[in-house]
């Protein structure tokens, strides 16, 4: 790993965390913060990035509280979203309505745990669902609902799942070859991962994005063959991806509210920008 020393404390140079290059170009700045394209792999990245004593577990599991730069991110329960998974989920896991074996499914990062929520509609009778979620607020707010959510860490799993389900964790996490390998840990042999994501780095240049980037809350923007990269390389095969606009009328209509108040949003007419959100079902190889 390269490490300026001219650079501020709290920070430091990083590699690409995909292909580990050390070769990289500004794209971005948001909050003080650059985010960089790897020349190699045009993984985009916060670069220089928090050091990791700063990015505490809760970081890399995708919730987060206060920053450096004041900025926090605690957000909402977002009753719209189950509809949405539901529609999601009936698609990506067909066998479910056909009758298939119960599963057990663990969402990691489960924030007010719409997924839970949308789940328990579409899983075979006698599944298991639950969720961990290490920020004491949304964990709360998920048990008085019902939802079998703990205040935990990955690390602490000591269950095996048949599906580990990673809802808008992934720009979170600052090394997810490594998470992937902990997810392994706690997955059944065939085990599956469930991802949602946006495709950042397969758009272009920065105003193409609609949103803000909410850097460093967010340390990495993948794009698909960054994502089916790290997963081929932590030995999980794609079963199925898709992939969902994210520009809509509404959309629009709440990012022009935002750059009214100042947020660093790009604006944009509805249904052009070429931003997505990526799901994406991916089966553990068999052992070789
Ligand atoms: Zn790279």
């Amino acid at each position: 790993m390269s490490q300026a020393t001219s650079e501020p404390a709290g920070v430091e140079r990083v590699p690409c965390p995909l292909c580990k290059g050390l070769q990289d170009e500004p794209w971005a700045e948001e909050n003080g913060f650059h985010c960089v394209r790897c020349r190699g792999c045009g993984l985009l990245f916060v670069n220089p990035r928090p050091r990791a004593e700063s990015i505490d577990q809760g970081v890399q599991l995708g919730v987060h509280t206060v920053e450096s730069t004041a900025l926090h991110v605690v957000g909402a329960r977002s009753a719209w979203k189950i509809p949405m998974f539901k529609k999601v989920l009936s698609d990506m896991f067909p066998e479910f309505s056909q009758g298939d074996r119960p599963v057990r499914w663990l969402d990691v990062g489960a924030g007010f745990g719409e997924l839970l929520e949308s789940l328990k509609d579409v899983v075979p009778a006698g599944s298991v669902c639950e969720g961990i979620e290490p920020m004491i607020p949304k964990a709360e707010d998920c048990r008085r609902r019902g939802l079998a959510v703990r205040t935990s860490y990955l690390a602490d799993v000591k269950e095996r799942y048949d599906i580990v389900s990673i809802i808008d964790v992934f720009s979170h996490v600052p090394d997810f070859a490594a998470f992937l390998a902990e997810i392994k840990g706690v997955l059944h042999s065939r085990g599956e991962v469930f991802i949602k994501t946006g495709n950042g780095a397969d758009i272009g240049p920065r105003g193409v994005l609609p949103d803000p980037l909410t850097l460093p809350d967010h340390l990495v923007f993948g794009g698909r063959e960054h994502l089916r990269r790290f997963l081929d390389e932590a030995g999980f095969d794609m079963v199925s991806m898709s992939a969902h606009r994210m520009d809509g009328f509404r959309h629009t209509v709440r990012n022009v509210v935002k750059k009214l108040v100042g947020k660093p949003v790009c604006l944009g007419l509805p249904y052009t920008s070429p931003a997505r959100v990526l799901y994406i079902r991916a089966r553990l190889r068999a052992a070789s």
